[in-house]
């Protein structure tokens, strides 16, 4: 048999079990990837570390977990420790691909997911990570409206097939636990998108003009 050169992917989150809502059909779909999964919060946390390396073992995927404050309060973290961790779990490696989550995060409204977004994309276009593309999850639940959808625009789309999509949402009822009636059991999309990025340029720019819009909607509410 030929010698066949698998993709090198690294996913970089914040929680255990981001990974599996947001890509986990994507994952399941490439068994020719080398999949690497950091996660930065909950290293410590007793319950639901054991789940995810149990879920990186259906994926057969490596990963580590970092110990990141994750309180009930979302206390903004600096963006320096957030950078620090991710190059302290991360191999030194190239990697084909990595993916991360969006600038604005996925719903309304995890800080976390949008620290971890900014820190990756800073990483990436200062040189510290070093990766051909990088692709950010594409969702939206419209200010809260409903559950996390895919954005139908996003670069993107993956629609999972009926089986991959039932062994992701196996993943997260079964593995990692979460009820049938929860916000992950009901979200658990099964169309995975993303947004591609060529150049770590492109991201920074999305990342500005993301910033930039926060920043109008932050001053609209002040003067409210
Ligand atoms: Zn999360």
């Amino acid at each position: 048999m030929a010698w066949k050169y698998k993709k090198a992917v690294v996913i970089i989150v914040a929680h255990p079990d981001d990974e599996t809502l947001w890509c986990g059909g994507t994952i399941l779909s490439n068994t020719d990837w080398n999949t690497f999964v950091v996660c930065l919060c909950r290293g410590n946390d007793k319950e639901r570390a054991p789940k995810f390396f149990k879920t990186l073992k259906s994926y057969k995927a490596k990963g580590i977990m970092g110990d990141i404050d994750d309180g009930p309060q979302q206390k903004p973290i600096d963006d320096e420790e957030i950078d620090r961790e991710i190059l302290r779990l991360l191999p030194p490696w190239h990697f084909d691909l990595i993916i991360t989550h969006n600038p604005a995060g996925e719903y309304t409204r995890h800080i976390r997911h949008e620290e971890v977004s900014r820190s990756v994309i800073k990483l990436w276009h200062s040189g510290e990570l070093s990766a051909s593309e990088l692709w950010t999850f594409a969702y939206e639940d419209g200010n809260r409206k409903y559950y996390p959808r895919p954005v139908k625009n996003a670069n993107i789309c993956n629609t999972l097939s009926g089986k991959v999509w039932q062994k992701k949402y196996n993943i997260i009822t079964r593995t990692y636990g979460f009820d049938k009636g929860s916000f992950e059991a009901l979200t658990t999309p099964a169309e995975e998108s993303f947004w591609q990025f060529k150049t770590p340029g492109e991201a920074w720019n999305r990342l500005r003009e993301f910033e930039k819009q926060n920043l109008t909607v932050l001053n609209s509410e002040i003067q409210k």
